[in-house]
């Protein structure tokens, strides 16, 4: 039978898709939704810090003077990129994306700076995400934070307010880098360089479980919010959901304390569940987590007890209970 939701692939073809691609394993940056690969690397014992909650709570930003602005900056840059004129559509997405963020409450954490437009990063070649915080940049240039984020054609997709979430994303990224180079200063001068400083966090399930989720779970005020389209809620809830299928899936046993962080973002997203008007969309976006992410039976196990009440919605659609448990035979957890 024709399967509800498009099944994603476990490897390369889900590059394909516009709400969720693979980064490499190892890559030294953190693209906005991404969905790596299951690692299991042992993990640093010591250096890693836990992730806070602190920037969960995006305050609502100012309305812009001008909202009906958003519709011509927005098209004339979708427009000018589908038409390959690489130049002006990098303008013109710089000056769209500066609209949507120049009044945007940053997270705790960071002195803001508004950027000016040309501190807008494009990098149109950047297509396995929206965007995408680079590691390199920070040894390069420590104290900018807006030349470590680079915006990828998809940082526009039809609100303002999405463009705004996926930047506070990225600027949580900016926090965990400003904490991360500050203990690599601090450890004063040990020959290490920054690349193999930050290896173990770039190749461990702790980048895209744990460090992602903190990232990710910014998502939920502004779906929250409303006034998201469809399409915007849906790469929302894949992103947030993948890197909490990965949560589950980091078994950092040297850091108990990341096991209340876990509960809380459990907490958080069965909280949102409560309230939201789109269970199905939201059941769906689990199950396509799972799918996608979860290759270890006792994790799927964990996630689908632990969120059963988010899980049973879909589940529980004839058309796509079917759906569910060719996945769970698949994995040896039903007959
Ligand atoms: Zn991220």
């Amino acid at each position: 039978m024709k399967s509800p939701i498009r099944r994603p692939a476990r490897n390369q073809s889900s590059r394909r898709s516009p709400f969720l691609q693979r980064k490499p394993s190892t890559a030294a940056s953190r693209p906005f939704i991404s969905n790596p690969a299951l690692q299991r690397s042992p993990q640093p014992a010591a250096t890693t810090p836990t992730p806070t909650q602190t920037a969960a709570v995006p305050a609502p930003s100012t309305p812009s003077p001008h909202p009906s602005a958003w519709p011509h900056l927005k098209t004339t840059a979708q427009t000018l990129f589908a038409k390959n004129k690489l130049p002006a559509a990098t303008e013109a997405y710089q000056k769209a994306i500066h609209f949507a963020i120049i009044n945007m409450p940053p997270p705790p954490g960071i002195t803001w700076r508004p950027p000016a437009t040309t501190d807008i990063q494009i990098d149109f070649n950047l297509s396995s995400a929206d965007a995408q915080t680079r590691q390199t940049e920070v040894e390069k240039h420590p104290g900018d934070y807006w030349k470590w984020i680079f915006f990828g054609a998809g940082a526009l997709a039809d609100t303002p307010l999405y463009t705004e979430a996926i930047t506070y994303h990225e600027l949580v990224h900016v926090v965990q880098y400003i904490a991360y180079w500050r203990q690599y200063q601090s450890a004063g001068k040990t020959g290490q360089s920054w690349v193999d400083f930050m290896r173990p966090y770039n190749e461990t399930l702790y980048a895209k479980g744990p460090e992602e989720m903190e990232a990710h779970s910014t998502s939920l005020p502004f779906l929250e919010r409303g006034g998201l389209s469809q399409k915007e809620t849906t790469a929302l809830y894949r992103g947030m959901l993948v890197s909490l299928v990965n949560t589950y899936a980091y078994t950092g046993k040297s850091r108990p304390a990341y096991r209340k962080t876990l509960k809380g973002y459990t907490a958080q997203v069965l909280a949102y569940f409560d309230k939201t008007g789109q269970k199905e969309a939201f059941s769906k976006a689990l199950w396509w987590a799972l799918i996608d992410s979860s290759s270890d039976p006792a994790v799927t196990k964990k996630v689908v007890t632990e969120l059963k009440r988010i899980a049973a919605v879909a589940y529980n659609l004839p058309e796509f209970k079917p759906f569910c448990q060719s996945f769970l035979r698949e994995q040896g957890l039903m007959k």
